[in-house]
């Protein structure tokens, strides 16, 4: 077991396919002719199942659920509030509009650790429930220093509620290909890298500045003011590429913070930035499944390119646009 994918199953009923709108990804809606972002517009009222499994019982199940729920609220008091309601009995991923987390055999998804799906409101993005289940097919631990060759459950749920916060997959990490197939993590810079981390780690208890970007984007701060971003287009013979990676490191606190290009226009903006000087690199989506981050056909073929200046983040607002023109490789 080499390869453990954790995947976003984004099931909106009441509306059409929701598609990637800005950075990290967020999740986003289309209504008429605007992408909303799907979020949370209320206190999230969360429900755990009374399932037990092998390493896992009920009670330390429902405390690193509440773990998790605390790093994402703690990122900056009072954006985003979560409650737990109690146990049930009910099965995630039932819409019942009770948001439930909890156990579910699914021997079938032999490389899904879990899994986030949705209920939508179509006229506002606001999700209405979100379900998360754990797959049983592994074998989870709670141990709190972790346990060699089972799942930490704190570090996946804190990647799947993410996601149930509007959060999608990050593109910052590093794979390797595996003699079997599949693919290992050597570095990630994100809790919602697509890939978890090998059995054992808990490394993924812990967000990073990418992750809290993402929520900041989602979630801002009513005190503070416009957030600092570099927005620009990624360009090759003049024509806009479409997914591809851009990358900003902060020169100063060397923070790793990244987005994509989601238009076939190659437009990119990239908020919740610390203010100060950025490198920017853009490069290809070639080294993770490029379906979960992206429905349709992205651009790949394109050299790794760096921004001719180094690009400063005002301390409220955006940066001038910066256009990086790459060549095909
Ligand atoms: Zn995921």
């Amino acid at each position: 077991m080499t390869r453990l994918l954790a995947t976003a199953l984004v099931c909106a009923l009441m509306c059409s396919t929701p598609t990637p709108a800005w950075a990290y990804l967020k999740f986003g809606v289309q209504i008429g002719s605007t992408v909303r972002d799907v979020r949370w517009n209320q206190t999230i009222r969360y429900f755990v199942t009374e399932r037990a499994v092998a390493g896992v019982t009920a009670t330390e199940f429902r405390d690193a659920i509440g773990r998790a729920f605390a790093t994402w609220t703690g990122v900056s008091s009072g954006l985003v509030r979560a409650e737990l309601q109690g146990a049930t009995i009910a099965t995630p991923g039932t819409f019942d509009l009770r948001t439930t987390l909890g156990f579910l055999d699914r021997p079938d998804l032999e490389r899904v650790l879990g899994a986030t799906s949705f209920l939508l409101d179509a006229t506002t993005g606001e999700i209405i429930e979100s379900d998360v289940f754990f797959n049983t097919r592994f074998d989870w631990s709670v141990a709190a220093s972790g346990q060699p060759s089972r799942i930490d459950l704190e570090s996946v749920a804190l990647h799947e509620i993410g996601h149930l916060l509007g959060l999608g997959h990050s593109a910052i990490g590093e794979t390797e290909l595996q003699p079997g197939g599949g693919r290992r993590v050597i570095g990630s810079g994100a809790v919602m890298f697509p890939i978890a981390m090998s059995a054992g780690s808990i490394a993924d208890r812990v967000l990073q500045p990418d992750d809290e970007a993402g929520l900041l984007d989602l979630y801002p701060s009513t005190a503070a003011s416009e957030s600092s971003s570099i927005s620009g287009r990624v360009t090759r013979n003049s024509q806009g590429v479409f997914g591809a990676h851009v990358v900003t490191f902060h020169l100063e606190t060397g923070t790793l913070i990244a987005g994509f290009t989601l238009s076939r226009t190659g437009e990119f903006v990239i908020a919740g930035l610390d203010p100060g000087p950025h490198l920017v690199r853009v490069e290809p989506l070639d080294d993770a499944d490029a379906t979960s981050f992206f429905t349709g056909d992205i651009d790949v073929n394109f050299q790794v390119t760096f921004a001719r200046q180094i690009v400063v983040a005002p301390r409220d607002g955006s940066s001038d646009d910066i256009t990086i023109e790459v060549r095909s490789r």
